[in-house]
């Protein structure tokens, strides 16, 4: 196949990942053509698809909720239907434990508040006192009465709204870790009642969990490469941007090897590593690239194993209270019956492990959990050692708006100031009010 060819004066998107894809398909949906160089030889990437044997898998099991609703409506946009793309269920957290007796708290289909009242009322594996305090804090959150002014750890304000130590262990620590990639005992009590706001005191569906019935490249980046292109855009894989070129008047294009492109319009939506490094050279930009020193990266391991195609969860989601693994997927939803899905957020001894280490202690411990299961075939371990920043107390004061101080230069990525912690939603909003910013900027031609 011919290698598409950049179309001067275009706007550039740097980066092919969520944010950078929502970016350009903004841009399109509103009659402006893009040009987008992504550096890898595929679009999507902390999220994207890669091989395992013949099967399609994602790089780490992702799961969405239905308040990820600027994700769904780009997903729309590109022509993706929501409705078949995802298993939807409401709220159903099924906590089993090795050691731990079993925390279950499932939501009904009733209108919000009520579904996550009776959720809470009827949470098996509680004690009475610690149901009574979780319904206590349930209600102050729901009726706003949860306000700081300073920051603090979302320890701190769990211990400060009496939670006990099984509550916090069995639901709070692992919500926590799932949604924040990052522990109670360093993140971001606003960021973190944040999450629990828009998840359960909004729209009762807001708080359903989205399984992905298909892989990651067919949930958007495949539909938004061809939207992209039928509105009269280029994407160019293997591109790896090198630097970004100034002039008196702002930005003016970027280089990559062997290329450069020139355009008054440039959004960069790269990761915020790259994002710094990019940025540090440039002396109006050298305040940016120092606050995005700031972000600390976590990591994400997911442990694929596939077993004999009988093996079955009894859901498609399951957490695991106290062993290596974390949350436990089946992806016979996916039609890859037998293949389970391992995640374990952030950091641990599982770090220190090697693949094949690692791959046999999960199996082991789903060994434990399911007695009738046979040993799996085989095993892969995928480990994202930036997958996320850490959304410690104070964050937001270090992630940077969509504009610039530099004329044509926008940023997009889940690092941006979005309001939400590191997410695909955070980083499709991200690239929305990138292009939103670009499209209402009055001294940009288009
Ligand atoms: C294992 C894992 C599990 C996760 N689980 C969840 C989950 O369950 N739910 C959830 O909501 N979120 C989850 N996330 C987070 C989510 O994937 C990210 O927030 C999101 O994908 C970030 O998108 P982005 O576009 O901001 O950045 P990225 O995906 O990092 O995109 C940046 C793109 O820019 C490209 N690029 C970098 N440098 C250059 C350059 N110099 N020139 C050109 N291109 C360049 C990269 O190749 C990449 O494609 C998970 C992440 C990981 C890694």
């Amino acid at each position: 196949m011919a290698e598409p060819v950049p179309k001067p004066d275009n706007v550039l998107v740097i980066g092919g990942g969520w944010a950078g894809l929502s970016a350009a398909v903004e841009l399109t949906h509103n009659g402006i053509p893009v040009t987008l160089l992504e550096a890898a030889r595929q679009l999507g990437g902390r999220a994207r698809c890669i091989a395992f044997g013949d099967q399609r898998i994602d790089n780490g099991q992702h799961l969405m909720i239905g308040a990820y609703q600027a994700m769904l409506n780009l997903m729309i946009t590109v022509g993706v239907d929501p409705v078949t793309a995802f298993l939807r269920q409401p709220l159903d957290l099924h906590m089993r434990g090795l050691r731990q007796p079993e925390l279950r708290m499932r939501a009904r289909k009733l209108p919000a508040p009520l579904h996550l009242a009776l959720a809470l009322a009827t949470v098996r594996g509680l004690p009475a006192r610690e149901r009574l305090q979780l319904l206590r804090f349930s209600v102050r959150l729901l009726r706003g009465k949860i306000l700081l002014d300073n920051d603090i750890t979302a320890q701190a304000l769990l211990l400060g709204e009496r939670q006990g130590a099984r509550v916090v262990r069995a639901l709070w620590e692992p919500l926590c870790l799932a949604s924040m990639n990052t522990p109670l005992a360093e993140a971001s009590a606003k960021l973190f009642l944040e999450v629990l706001r828009r998840t359960f005191t909004t729209e009762a569906n807001y708080s359903d969990l989205l399984i992905p019935k298909d892989d990651l490249g067919v949930l958007l980046p495949e539909p938004a490469l061809d939207f992209i292109e039928r509105g009269g855009g280029t994407v160019l894989l293997n591109h790896r941007v090198e630097h970004l070129l100034m002039d008196e008047d702002g930005c003016r294009g970027v280089t990559w090897r062997g290329g450069e492109l020139n355009s008054r319009r440039v959004i960069l939506a790269v990761h915020p590593v790259m994002c710094r490094r990019l940025l540090a050279p440039h002396p109006a930009l050298a305040g940016i690239a120092a606050e995005l020193a700031h972000l600390r990266q976590e990591p994400i391991t997911t442990v694929y194993l596939r077993y004999a195609e009988h093996v079955a969860l009894d859901s498609a989601l399951q957490g695991l209270q106290d062993g290596l693994g974390q949350w436990i997927f089946d992806r016979r939803i996916a039609g890859h019956p037998g293949l389970i899905a391992v995640v374990i957020s952030g950091r641990g001894e599982h770090l220190g492990m090697d693949n094949a280490v690692l791959g046999e202690k999960v199996g082991a411990e789903l060994a434990k959990l399911h007695l009738d299961w046979p040993a799996p075939l085989a095993i892969r371990v995928i480990r994202e050692k930036r997958a996320t920043f850490a959304a410690t107390v104070d964050v937001d004061r270090h992630r940077p708006a969509a504009p610039t101080p530099v004329a044509g230069l926008w940023l997009a990525g889940d690092f941006t100031a979005t309001g939400l912690p590191a997410t695909l939603e955070s980083a499709v909003l991200s690239g929305q009010r990138a292009a939103q910013a670009m499209l209402g900027d009055a001294a940009v031609e288009l």
